[in-house]
C-alpha cells in the first residue's frame, strides 16, 4: 500500500467518507420513535459486526457494514409484507482473535460478547422487545450468539430469539453468482462485491493480489460442508500473509446485489414464518 493512499484517507478529515441509506437503526432514532415503533412490533433485528482485517482492499469494518446492510434490506422487505421490525444498534465487535496479528483488528473474547449480548438484549427487553433476530456479519461470532440467545430465553421466558446464518443459503449459489472458479472466502470476490454495493469509496481491489489456498485447506477454513451441516472447525489462520482468500479484482456490483438478494430472501422468509406466522 502506498503512503499516498494512507495519507489521503487520514488527511481528508472534512469530507463525507460514505453515505448510509435508511431505514434508521435504533442509534439514529429517538426514544419517542422507538415507543411509537413498539406499538407496531416487538421484533428487533440485531446486526453483529466485527472490526477485523480483510486485506488491503477492504476496510476493517467490512463485516459491520454487511450486517447492517442485510438488516436494512430485510427491514424494507418485511415492511412491504406488512411485517414491521426495528433495527437495533449495530454491534461493531466480534470474536476475531485469529486476525489479531493484523493491525487494526479489535477482538472481544467469547465471554465478553456473551455478556454484551445479555446486557443489550435485557435493555431492549425492558423497552418492550420480545422477538430477537441475531444477524451476523462475521461467522466467528456465531457460537457466542447462540449462547447469548440461549441465556436470553432462559432469563426471560417471554423472549424468543433466532440466529440466522445466511452463509448456508448463500454457499449453495456461490458457483452461479461468482465469476471465480477458485476458492473465494473472507475478503474474496463475494464479500468484496457486497461491499462494492454499499461502500464503493472504501473498496480498492487493486491493492490486493489474488490469494488462494488448497481445496483441502479451504474446506477446513470455511467449507460449505461444515456450514451446511451446522458443524464448525476451529483452525489457526496465522500462517497466512494478510488473511483474505480469493480474487478481489473479480468483484462486481451485480454480484454483490445477487448475493444480497439471496441472503435477504432467506432471512425475510424465516422471520416472517417464525415471528409473523405466515409465508411471504
Ligand atoms: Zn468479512
Amino acid at each position: 500500500m502506498s503512503t499516498e493512499s494512507v495519507s489521503t484517507r487520514v488527511d481528508n478529515r472534512d469530507q463525507v467518507l460514505y453515505a448510509q441509506k435508511g431505514p434508521a437503526t435504533l442509534t439514529e432514532m429517538s426514544s419517542h420513535d422507538i415507543a411509537a415503533a413498539l406499538q407496531q412490533t416487538n421484533v428487533i433485528l440485531l446486526p453483529f459486526g466485527a472490526t477485523e482485517a480483510h486485506g488491503a482492499h477492504l476496510p476493517l469494518g467490512t463485516d459491520t457494514m454487511e450486517a447492517r446492510e442485510i438488516c436494512r434490506r430485510t427491514a424494507i422487505r418485511l415492511a412491504e409484507q406488512n411485517c414491521p421490525v426495528v433495527i437495533g444498534p449495530v454491534i461493531p465487535f466480534g470474536t476475531s482473535n485469529f486476525h489479531l496479528d493484523y493491525p487494526g483488528t479489535v477482538s472481544v473474547k467469547p465471554e465478553t460478547l456473551i455478556a454484551l449480548i445479555r446486557d443489550i438484549c435485557m435493555s431492549l427487553y425492558k423497552s418492550g422487545f420480545r422477538n430477537f433476530v441475531f444477524i451476523h456479519g462475521h461467522d466467528g461470532s456465531l457460537p457466542s450468539m447462540m449462547v447469548g440467545a440461549q441465556n436470553l430465553v432462559e432469563e426471560t421466558p417471554e423472549a424468543q430469539a433466532i440466529i440466522l446464518n445466511w452463509l448456508t443459503p448463500l454457499s449453495k449459489v456461490y458457483g452461479t453468482i461468482q465469476q471465480s472458479k477458485k476458492s473465494e472466502g473472507h475478503g474474496g470476490e463475494g464479500e468484496t462485491a457486497r461491499l462494492l454495493v454499499t461502500h464503493p469509496e472504501l473498496v480498492h481491489p487493486e491493492r490486493s493480489e489474488a490469494f488462494h489456498v488448497e481445496p483441502d485447506e479451504m474446506r477446513k477454513l470455511q467449507g460449505p460442508e461444515h456450514i451446511k451441516t451446522g458443524g464448525a472447525i476451529f483452525y489457526s489462520t496465522r500462517k497466512y500473509p494478510n488473511y483474505y482468500i480469493g480474487t478481489p479484482q473479480l468483484a462486481k456490483v451485480e454480484t454483490g446485489e445477487k448475493g444480497y438478494a439471496v441472503i435477504v430472501d432467506w432471512v425475510s422468509m424465516v422471520i416472517q414464518r417464525d415471528f409473523f406466522g405466515h409465508q411471504g
